[in-house]
């Protein structure tokens, strides 16, 4: 049975031309770790919050755990405190005056206090922080605050926790290590988390599931793997990976384009238009002087270079290539492409 459930929840803020978020639909089942990404201002931090309880929705209903905690109209909403749900703010939000154990201590009021001592040991050495108890925030690293964040979300038990951009504010080299140790955790602990990240990447290495939000709408939720080779939208398509598009049209043989003719996995009728997805891993060229490709550019990222190529019709695509493949912007080429997953968008 889902934990989470939000039923076409619709919030609209007061002046704003356009829902911030829109008829939004998902569950998220127990233990899962569902990651939303999306683009600045498309409706994440919003989404968080009205699980949260700290917006009500316009429209729609959201479940926790089987029981309505908002449903529009005013007629029911449980208030944040109550709702079992602990969040890990973007920026931690952890109290400047208070020590380590006192933060984490925090959502523990309600408890004696032999077991918020306890409690509060537990979740400490749950993150790895037994040791810094007694340290205020500011004697912290940014990761090291992240975990106190992190416990205290956890040390009241709740049925999910919801962070929001968690990795944003702690240094790139630490990041990997850090997503690691907060999936263990959240493992450990069989929570459900909801996630919410601008970053595709981090969202496929930490979650269950990826939903891929866009001007408030959800246009895909779905396992990483599907998200990245089977997008259903052309903005999903190139917001989680380098995506170009080939012109194509259906023909009995597949579909034709200036790179080849590729199968037809959709059945479309003969002299459909189509955009063709390809992504630099399924684009590869040698060097030819007669070839009609050009390389226009090459960006070095490290384990990669990419090329951006210029194919006869004018039309660019990218092909990823080993590091050590370096050949100058101009270099003619013959450009061949391989497609593992043949996706398509019918041109309106
Ligand atoms: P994200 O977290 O994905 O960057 P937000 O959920 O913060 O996006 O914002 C979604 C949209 O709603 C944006 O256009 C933002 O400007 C707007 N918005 C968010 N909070 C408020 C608010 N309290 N009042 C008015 N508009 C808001
Ligand atoms: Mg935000």
């Amino acid at each position: 049975m889902a934990l989470l459930v939000l039923d076409a929840v619709t919030k609209r803020f007061p002046g704003a031309a356009a829902p911030a978020v829109e008829r939004l639909a998902l569950a998220a089942a127990r233990g899962e770790i569902l990651g939303l990404v999306g683009p600045s201002g498309c409706g994440k931090t919003t989404t968080l919050r009205l699980i949260a309880g700290f917006e009500a929705p316009d429209e729609g209903e959201i479940l926790i755990g089987g029981r309505t905690v908002a449903r529009a109209g005013g007629r029911e909403f449980v208030p944040p405190e109550v709702r079992g749900v602990g969040i890990v703010f973007q920026d931690y939000a952890l109290f400047p005056h208070l020590r380590v154990a006192g933060n984490v201590a925090f959502g523990l009021a309600e408890r004696p206090a032999g077991t918020r001592r306890a409690r509060t040991r537990e979740v400490l050495d749950l993150v790895g922080l037994a040791a810094f108890a007694d340290r205020y925030p500011h004697e912290l690293s940014g990761g090291q605050q992240q975990r106190v964040a992190l416990a205290r979300a956890l040390a009241p038990s709740p049925a999910a926790i919801l962070l929001d951009e968690p990795f944003s504010n702690v240094d790139a080299e630490l990041r990997a290590e850090l997503r690691e140790q907060v999936r263990e955790l959240l493992r450990a602990t069989g929570t459900t988390a909801v996630f919410v990240t601008h970053d595709h990447e981090e969202a496929f290495t930490l979650a269950d599931r990826v939903g891929v939000l866009h001007a408030g709408r959800l246009e895909q939720l779905d396992a990483p793997e599907v998200v990245y080779h089977r997008p259903a939208t052309p903005f999903v398509a190139a917001f989680v990976g380098d995506a170009d598009f080939l012109g194509g049209t259906v023909t009995g043989a597949g579909i034709v384009t200036e790179m080849g003719t590729f199968p037809d996995p959709d059945g479309l009728p003969p002299g459909a238009r189509v955009h063709l997805m390809i992504r630099p891993d399924d684009v590869g060229f040698t060097p030819d002087p007669e070839g009609d490709t050009v390389v226009v550019r090459r960006d070095f990222r490290g384990p990669v270079n990419v090329y951006c190529l210029r194919l006869p019709s004018g039309r660019r695509v990218h092909s990823s290539q080993p590091s050590t493949a370096i050949l100058p912007p101009g270099t003619r080429v013959r450009a061949t492409a391989e497609l593992l997953h043949v996706v398509t968008f019918p041109i309106a």
